[in-house]
């Protein structure tokens, strides 16, 4: 049995990791993100309350997140273990998370914030038919052109320097409590997040000891 959690900021590939580490190992992923956004696709009485808490600009609230983890949690389908994105997020949860699960070890993908400011600033996304592209990784072939419809291709709002520093420098206020709970366990396992998506997984795999 092996339960791990997973870290990063937005943009330095931890779903992908996640991803690699569960197939090959039997994990259950355990995604936040990915359970909101199929509950909001599915209709579900929750992905109604996530709607309109995101439609309002707000953030979904840390206890519907503690309440949504333990749920799943609590399904024990898990039976070679998990690895978990999205939680905990503060150091109350973590703390409450330590106490009631043996966790094996804390992975954080470490990214210079230069870079994922470049990442995701270089984000464009297709006005017509929605496909997302990425100027370092997904070039269209005409520049601003979707490859696929011809549509004109755009930033996010969201995307913007202001509100892209803004986003980086509360999730390192946010992001510091929780690794201190578990630098005090010993848990963390820092992993580079700024090479090849195969040599993250490597790095990942070695320092777990798998
Ligand atoms: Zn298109």
């Amino acid at each position: 049995m092996r339960k791990y959690v997973i870290m990063g900021i937005q943009g330095c590939g931890k779903g992908t990791q996640a991803k690699l580490l569960a197939a090959d190992f039997d994990l259950v992923h355990i995604s936040v993100g990915e359970i909101f956004r199929w509950s909001v696709q599915n209709h579900t009485k929750l992905g109604a309350s996530i709607k309109r808490i995101v439609s309002r600009g707000e953030l979904v609230a840390d206890d519907i997140v503690a309440d949504i983890v333990h749920k799943r949690l609590a399904d024990h389908d898990w039976n070679y273990g998990f690895i978990l994105d999205g939680f905990p997020r503060n150091p109350r949860q973590a703390a409450f998370f330590l106490e009631n699960y043996d966790i094996d070890a804390v992975i954080n993908i470490e990214m210079p914030d230069e870079i994922v400011a470049q990442r995701v600033l270089s984000r464009r996304l297709c006005s017509q038919c929605g496909l997302d592209y990425n100027l370092f990784y997904h070039r269209p072939e005409k520049d601003d052109t979707c490859d696929v419809c011809g549509g004109q291709l755009v930033a996010r709002d969201d995307d913007n320097e202001e509100a892209l520093r803004a986003r980086i420098a509360d999730f390192h206020a946010k992001t510091k409590p929780v690794l201190d709970i578990f630098a005090v366990k010993e848990l963390i396992v820092h992993v580079d997040g700024n090479q090849d998506r195969d040599l993250v997984q490597a790095e990942i795999r070695s320092k777990l000891g798998l």
